[in-house]
């Protein structure tokens, strides 16, 4: 039996964790849920699946939760703040820890799970592209299992062979890693007209149903840039082992290229619970309540390159990549800041980019190690990304 602490529950992540935990009362039991705001919803679930405790983010929530709790008759124990969330993901009774908050806020509570040595189902992309080194010395450290949810990194983790050491690519055969992206909702848009996508044009995705911070990153392709950083940590790759494919059918949902010319590819139905079922059951498989794929039905599977022209952020994140650690965190906290504006209609889609380029080259570069200067240097590209929010508002 895996006792779990689900980190974002409400979320889209969240939700479909709980559904697959749902189908298997025998295997998992739900220690913790945690959400931000949706308290409703958070002691809702909280009821349905009988966690013990249930946890928010933020400390003025307490009282309303408690009064709403005792209403809705959840008898789950409420705690609140950013303690909380640290100490539901590494206490004792725990075994695995779905890291589902999006955003920088999943760093400090990925990291304490990661320390407790936890298996930890590892969605909140954004926490691995600020701590890189960190948090993949940590997990050595600690033992902690990190089993990639992202559904390209889980399709690469499968398709790795099963004595794969970390970094060790060309010792394993391997050519190339081909990360596949769909391309998001523009991959046909006339370039002229970018500056005129809605936040409605931009929330819709073709093919998954996912947060509005990463549909909106999977319009730019800052998602697949962000994809890019994680796999370097998660596989010890350099971005000279990494080639972004794109595959708009999201059908093929990343690939292993071998030096013999074989390419290993993990294919199904675009629904997380795939993923999320295989990070909860590894090495094992189960019941994901998933579809399965209908070769009959399946229209033509395509493939082309990405054009930075049309994805500049794509571009950016690979250069950041490339430039180390201080790069990608201040990259990723201006995305955040940008994409929030842009949702929130103080930005427009094309200003996603060129506020996170500006950022970047308004701060000098430096080299970071602890988790003090990768906080801080969040911080600084925050604060320039806001300044330049302010001058376009
Ligand atoms: P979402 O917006 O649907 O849910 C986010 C969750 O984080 C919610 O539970 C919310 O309450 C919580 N949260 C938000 N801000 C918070 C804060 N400040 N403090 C604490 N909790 C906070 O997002 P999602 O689509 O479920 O994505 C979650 C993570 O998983 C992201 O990092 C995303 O990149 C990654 N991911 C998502 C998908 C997908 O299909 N949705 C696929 C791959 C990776
Ligand atoms: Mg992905």
């Amino acid at each position: 039996m895996q006792t779990v602490t689900i980190l974002g529950a409400t979320g889209s992540i969240g939700c479909s964790t709980l559904d697959v935990i749902n189908r298997h009362p025998d295997k998992y039991r739900v220690f913790a849920i945690t959400g931000n705001q949706q308290i409703e919803k958070l002691l809702q679930q909280a009821k349905d699946c009988a966690a013990r405790y249930v946890v928010l983010a933020d400390d003025n929530l307490y009282d309303k939760a408690r009064e709403m709790a005792a209403q809705m008759q959840v008898e789950s124990e409420i705690l609140c703040g950013h303690k909380a969330l640290e100490e539901v993901a590494s206490a004792p009774e725990v075994t695995s820890v779905m890291a589902a908050i999006v955003g920088a806020a999943g760093l400090l509570p990925t990291l304490a799970a990661v320390k407790a040595g936890k298996r930890v189902l590892l969605a909140n992309k954004e926490a691995l592209v600020m701590s890189g080194a960190l948090f993949i010395d940590a997990a050595r450290q600690s033992g902690a299992e990190i089993l990639p949810i992202d559904s390209e990194h889980n399709a690469i983790f499968q398709c790795l062979p099963d004595n794969f050491e970390y970094g060790e690519l060309a010792a394993s055969g391997i050519k190339q890693i081909l990360l596949t992206g769909s391309g998001g909702p523009f991959r046909e848009r006339t370039l002229a007209t970018f500056s005129d996508i809605s936040v409605e044009e931009a929330c819709h995705h073709p093919n998954w149903s996912m947060g509005r911070k990463i549909t909106v990153d999977s319009a730019t392709m800052m998602n697949k840039g962000l994809e890019f950083i994680e796999a370097c940590w998660l596989f010890g790759a350099t971005s000279d082992d990494i080639t972004v494919v794109l595959h708009p059918q999201s059908v093929i949902h990343s690939m292993v290229q071998y030096n013999d010319g074989s390419v290993i590819a993990q294919l199904g139905n675009p629904d997380m619970r795939t993923p999320i079922a295989y990070g909860l059951a590894w090495p094992e498989r189960i019941d994901a309540g998933v579809a399965p794929l209908d070769f009959a039905k399946m229209a033509d599977l395509s493939f082309s390159s990405p054009c930075y022209e049309r994805y500049p952020n794509l571009k950016l994140a690979i250069d950041a990549c490339n430039a180390g650690q201080a790069a990608t965190t201040r990259l990723n906290a201006a995305n955040e800041i940008a994409v929030a504006a842009f949702l929130d209609g103080e930005v427009g889609f094309t200003d996603i980019a060129r506020i996170n380029e500006e950022t970047l080259n308004k701060l000098e570069p430096v080299s970071v190690s602890s988790l003090q200067q990768i906080l801080e240097e969040d911080r600084k590209a925050r604060d320039v990304a806001r300044e330049l929010v302010r001058g376009i508002a």
